[in-house]
């Protein structure tokens, strides 16, 4: 169980990959996964396209990793444009392929879903799916959590409210949005133990290599950008090398922080990158 190995007294490492979009990249993507693997990450979790655009690619990768690599291996999985059937077809499908971990997400809301379609949607939280999940398969679930709070979310503190029905409907562990400012997944763990919420928590943590990739990053996550790394990007953005460098200093910084302060586990968001998650892994030990 991973919920197990996250609560050892080792920080657990994991590793996020994509399945890319063009069938060229696909392609080029198990070599990609061969160099990760030589990392030996306790898991490897792989994303899920917004509306499940990627869903037949994300379970080919994860039973890649599970067998041909023998690394325990999460598929993430969204729920929002779901119907019952269509969850069950995809578990049975993860059964079949011999996957036991599963990210349970609602997702985004396509922009192609009206406000009818959204509303009437059949899990309307990720909690929902998960309540289903544990009550009809045997597969173990971690969910998504955000340290700066969720978008769509009231406060910080329903935000918590609701995070903690997730762990309860059976959320085993949670893994956060990616962050670039330590302190701000420091109060995000206090104050959810002050909200009852004791499942280990994964700390997401995103290289920076280049000056194009923070406007994308920030845009997707919502994750605010502290002064330090707005003056690495003035100082390193125009040199694509040396930027690269000053990204993995700055993960690893990050990383080193976090392990001093005991977090259960670090998770690399690795844009399908061996070489810049192999220079962090090098020096986080
Ligand atoms: P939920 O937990 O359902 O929360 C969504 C919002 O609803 C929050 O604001 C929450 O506070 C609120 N809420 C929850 N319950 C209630 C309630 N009962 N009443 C009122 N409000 C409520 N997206 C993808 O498309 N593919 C991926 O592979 C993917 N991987 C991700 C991995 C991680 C680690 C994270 C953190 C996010 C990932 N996402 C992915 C993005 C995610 O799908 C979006 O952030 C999505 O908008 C929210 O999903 P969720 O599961 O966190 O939603």
């Amino acid at each position: 169980m991973l919920a197990d190995l996250l609560n050892k007294t080792k920080t657990t490492l994991s590793f996020e990959v994509s399945p890319p979009k063009t069938e060229e990249e696909f392609n080029a993507v198990f070599e990609k996964l061969d160099s990760l693997a030589a990392l030996q990450p306790d898991f490897i979790s792989c994303t899920y396209g917004a509306g499940g655009s990627s869903a037949g690619k994300t379970v080919e990768m994860a039973a890649y990793i599970q067998h041909r690599l023998n690394i325990d291996t999460m598929a993430h999985m969204t729920c929002v444009g779901f119907k019952r059937e269509d969850l069950q077809k995809n578990c049975e499908l993860l059964e079949k392929e011999g996957i036991r971990y599963v990210m349970a997400l609602r997702g985004d809301r396509p922009k192609t879903m009206s406000d009818e379609q959204f509303e009437s949607r059949e899990f309307l939280y990720a909690a929902d799916m998960i309540r289903y999940l544990k009550a009809n398969t045997s597969l173990s679930i971690a969910g998504g959590c955000y340290p700066e709070k969720h978008y769509e979310a009231e406060s910080f503190e329903s935000d918590l409210r609701h995070l903690k029905e997730k762990v309860d409907a059976g959320a085993d562990f949670l893994v956060t949005q990616l962050f670039f400012d330590n302190d701000i997944f420091y109060r995000f763990r206090e104050k959810a133990v002050s909200f009852g919420i004791t499942a280990p928590i994964c700390a997401g943590i995103m290289p920076i290599t280049s000056a194009k990739q923070i406007g994308k990053s920030v845009n997707l996550s919502g994750s605010s950008v502290p002064k330090a790394l707005e003056d690495m990007i003035a100082k390193y953005g125009d040199d694509k090398e040396d930027m690269r460098k000053a990204g993995v200093d700055y993960a690893v910084r990050q990383i080193l922080g976090l392990k001093e302060r005991g977090v259960d586990g670090i998770h690399i968001y690795t844009m399908n990158r061996p070489k810049t998650t192999a220079e962090i892994v090098a020096q986080m030990s």
